[in-house]
């Protein structure tokens, strides 16, 4: 179907929109069902790199776009499907992870007409699920996940998370670790764990995972540095039982 013809041919009524998550890199991460709403689609909309991440086909418009604008994005998404598209919003990993499928339903918000639309979040793997899985079962016992980007919430908040955390002795992942906009609050986050935390807690540095640069450091508290972290690494920091064994980190079943 050419571009033409699936936005003449398009029927309010037969449109739909799902918020879709592409994993960490790998095409062989990508669900099935993801992959078949892609191969249906009409209209692909999301972040420029996950957006390049969909095979161009004739009969599929890509729509990216820069990524402090997900309101707007959501907003474009819903009233593409309401005039009849068939709509995927890319994130990557999973989209209800520090994703676009909470920015969709925000922008649901007081929109009955859009309230009605069939809309689906289609899961994804979220990259701490995959870290963890490069690294052995980090995540093997109760864990959080926290974003340490002050883009939506102010420094304060992601310190006592973080605290509030140590304090219950969970492994943690941490998304968005640091960022060229924000170098220096990483330095942060590492100075609270050599205050609550004992110097051998082990800290995994995933970067890239499953993509061609990937890159998974795993260090001591002590060995840590700010730099091992940017953008595209996502850090598990262990609870206190976590350890090592040969070549793989896990986190034991139980606790007492
Ligand atoms: N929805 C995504 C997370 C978006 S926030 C998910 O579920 O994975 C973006 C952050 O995710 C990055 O800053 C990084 O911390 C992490 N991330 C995404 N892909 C990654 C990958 N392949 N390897 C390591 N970390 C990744």
């Amino acid at each position: 179907m050419s571009a033409a013809l699936a936005c003449s041919g398009a029927n309010p009524a037969s449109g739909w929109l799902c918020i879709a998550g592409l994993g960490p890199g790998d095409d062989s991460l990508v669900t099935p069902a993801v992959s078949q709403a892609l191969a249906e689609a009409t209209d692909v909309l999301g972040y420029i790199p996950y957006v390049a991440r969909v095979a161009a086909r004739p009969g599929l418009r890509l729509h990216p776009s820069d990524n402090r604008e997900e309101l707007d994005r959501a907003r474009h998404a819903l009233a593409l499907a309401a005039q009849g598209h068939r709509v995927v919003v890319v994130s990557s990993g999973d989209p209800g992870v520090f994703a676009m499928a909470a920015a969709v339903f925000e922008a649901l918000e007081g929109r009955p007409d859009w309230q009605a639309l069939d809309v689906r979040v289609l899961p994804g793997i979220t990259a701490m699920l995959a870290a963890a899985a490069r690294a052995g079962a980090p995540l093997g016992h109760d864990f959080c996940a926290l974003n340490l980007s002050d883009n939506l919430k102010p420094w304060a908040l992601i310190e006592k998370r973080l605290r509030a955390a140590v304090g219950a002795d969970m492994a943690m992942a941490f998304y968005n670790p640091r960022s060229a906009s924000r170098p220096d609050t990483f330095d942060q986050v590492l100075a609270v764990l050599r205050e609550t935390c004992e110097p051998s807690r082990w800290l995994i540095f995933a970067r890239a995972v499953s993509t061609p640069q990937e890159q998974l450091q795993c260090v001591s508290l002590s060995d840590a540095r700010p730099q091992m972290a940017d953008m595209r690494t996502l850090v598990i920091v262990g609870s206190s039982t976590t350890r090592c064994v040969g070549r793989f980190v896990y986190t034991p079943r139980s606790a007492s």
